[in-house]
């Protein structure tokens, strides 16, 4: 029997996890289907319920029930426990959280980016379920100095304590001294770009925006500023690969998807 998983999230409508899961499973020969599914704001449980009992395997969660899905899940993995948040289900007769959200940035960093995270400044902006779900892959990365800054300032702080090491700054006093800028605000999601100082965003320096599918206001400040940009398609692709990973056992390949995705 052909084995079902989906993307549960709300929106979920623009989610590219549907077909960038059904290329991998065409290119590994898998027997399965994933599809996408709209909880309602107050009704991600019964969702997920509804989803096991019509035998499904397994979910990946997206926006905004990260956090719902990991009080939900009985047994979690480390990194998931570490940012209390899943966007990885496995559904047995328990149910498993991960998170691949940091392992998905770390890796779009270093393979598709060429970017080596250690001993960089970075500066992470937001302090919501993607902030959280990337910061220990980042510190595991080893990263020179990791900064916070969020519009809610507790949040921050709150998040930035979970962490040994990670500090926090208001977005006004930020130094402009970071060689990597991490936009993981939903900002661009309604046109708007995170109120960074000037000068921040400026040449040598990579501007990434984990919004992917739109150019947003950050990523035009970035190229004004002439910064190098890119938007979170990798990540994307990379996450769901680990997913795709826990699930079926198998690691399919990324880099020609990822191409095929941005070019067509
Ligand atoms: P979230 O939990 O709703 O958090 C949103 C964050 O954005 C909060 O920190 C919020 O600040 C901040 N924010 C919202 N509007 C802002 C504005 N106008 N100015 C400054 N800060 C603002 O959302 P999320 O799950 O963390 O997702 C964040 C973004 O990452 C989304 O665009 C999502 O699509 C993207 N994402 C991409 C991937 C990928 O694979 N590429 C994976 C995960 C997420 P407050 O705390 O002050 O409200």
């Amino acid at each position: 029997m052909t084995d079902r998983y989906a993307v549960i999230g709300n929106p979920v409508a623009h989610s590219k996890s549907p077909w960038i899961h059904a290329e991998f499973a065409r290119a590994t020969g898998q027997d399965m289907s994933y599809a996408s599914i709209e909880a309602p704001l107050d009704g991600f449980a019964r969702a997920v319920d509804a989803f096991r009992a019509a035998g499904g395997k397994g979910l990946n969660v997206t926006l905004p029930f990260k956090g719902e899905a990991f009080r939900y899940c009985q047994r979690s993995s480390e990194r998931a426990a570490l940012a209390q948040a899943v966007n990885t289900m496995v559904l047995e007769e328990t149910s498993f959280g991960d998170n691949t959200d940091g392992v998905g940035l770390a890796r779009d960093l270093a393979r598709n980016l060429a970017v080596d995270l250690a001993g960089k400044r970075l500066l992470l902006m937001g302090a919501g379920g993607a902030a959280q779900g990337v910061l220990g892959a980042l510190l595991e990365a080893r990263v020179g100095e990791l900064v916070i800054a969020n519009r809610t300032a507790a949040r921050a702080q709150a998040l930035a304590a979970r962490f040994p090491g990670v500090k926090v700054c208001r977005y006004e006093a930020l130094e402009r001294s970071f060689d990597i800028v991490v936009n993981a605000t939903s900002a661009g999601l309604s046109g708007a770009a995170p109120p960074l100082p000037e000068g921040v965003l400026r040449p040598g320096v990579l501007a990434y925006e984990m919004l992917y599918g739109r150019d947003t206001p950050f990523l035009a400040a970035a190229r004004a500023a002439g910064a190098r940009s890119c938007d979170g398609l990798g990540m994307l692709v990379e996450q769901a690969a680990e997913s795709f990973f826990l699930w079926r056992g198998v690691r399919p390949a990324t880099a020609a998807l990822l191409e095929r995705l941005r070019h067509g």
